[in-house]
């Protein structure tokens, strides 16, 4: 009887070769500590809350993100929590002239804010200097609407909310040489005062700008 003649090794192994790769796959599937381990990549790059602390810290201090700073900001404020029974606002006295906050960063701190910004908040400028940012719930945005009213000095009684920095206007007075004077606007039709430059709100009628002497000051 005819030996069958013998394949050679390099033929058998190219037969076997790719039944062994799936076997080991297939091992690899039930164990996955069998798995060679891949380092885990996360979806976004993170960054260092502390970039001081960070081996890159230098360049980091000479471009802050803005997620870095606010981590930074809420780290700084974080732990202080209201006293019992504090008020929930104080009323305060401050002058100065309204401007817009970016518009006076630029001036004051050599800071510029991206364009579409520049008029996006209005604060008062002290006159040492001190930008006090303004809410500009309806008495407020009459600053906004009347540039009058941003081209002499003012003082404002003013509510400073425990939970905010933003200033909440109550009553604008011009200060002039002549006095201090209150300002609003005035509908003589209706006998009704408003907070801002528009129509009257009753009978849609122009309105005055009305400066009323503060007597006694
Ligand atoms: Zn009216």
């Amino acid at each position: 009887m005819r030996r069958p003649v013998p394949l050679p090794r390099c033929v058998i192994a190219a037969f076997f070769a790719p039944a062994v790769a799936l076997l080991a796959a297939a091992a690899w599937a039930d164990d996955p500590v069998g798995i060679p381990a891949v380092p885990a990549i996360p979806a976004t790059p993170t960054i260092p809350a502390t970039p001081a602390t960070s081996a890159t810290g230098k360049a980091l201090a000479t471009t802050p993100t803005a997620s870095a700073a606010a981590e930074t900001a809420t780290a700084a404020k974080a732990p202080m929590a209201p006293a019992e029974g504090a008020p929930r606002f104080t009323v305060e006295t401050v002058r100065g002239r309204v401007v817009f906050f970016g518009e006076a960063m630029q001036r004051l701190a050599g800071v510029k804010c991206v364009d579409e910004a520049r008029e996006r908040t209005l604060a008062l400028e002290t006159a040492d200097g001190q930008l006090l940012p303004l809410l500009e719930d309806v008495r407020g945005r009459g600053f906004r609407n009347d540039p009058r009213l941003r081209a002499c000095d003012l003082e404002l009684t003013v509510r400073r909310y425990r939970v905010s920095p933003f200033l909440q206007t109550l009553r604008v007075y011009s200060v002039e040489k002549t006095g201090k004077f209150e300002l609003d606007y005035w509908c003589e039709v209706c006998a009704i005062a408003m907070y801002e430059l528009k129509p009257c709100e009753c009978c849609q009628g122009d309105t005055l700008f009305r400066r009323r002497l503060v007597r006694g000051e």
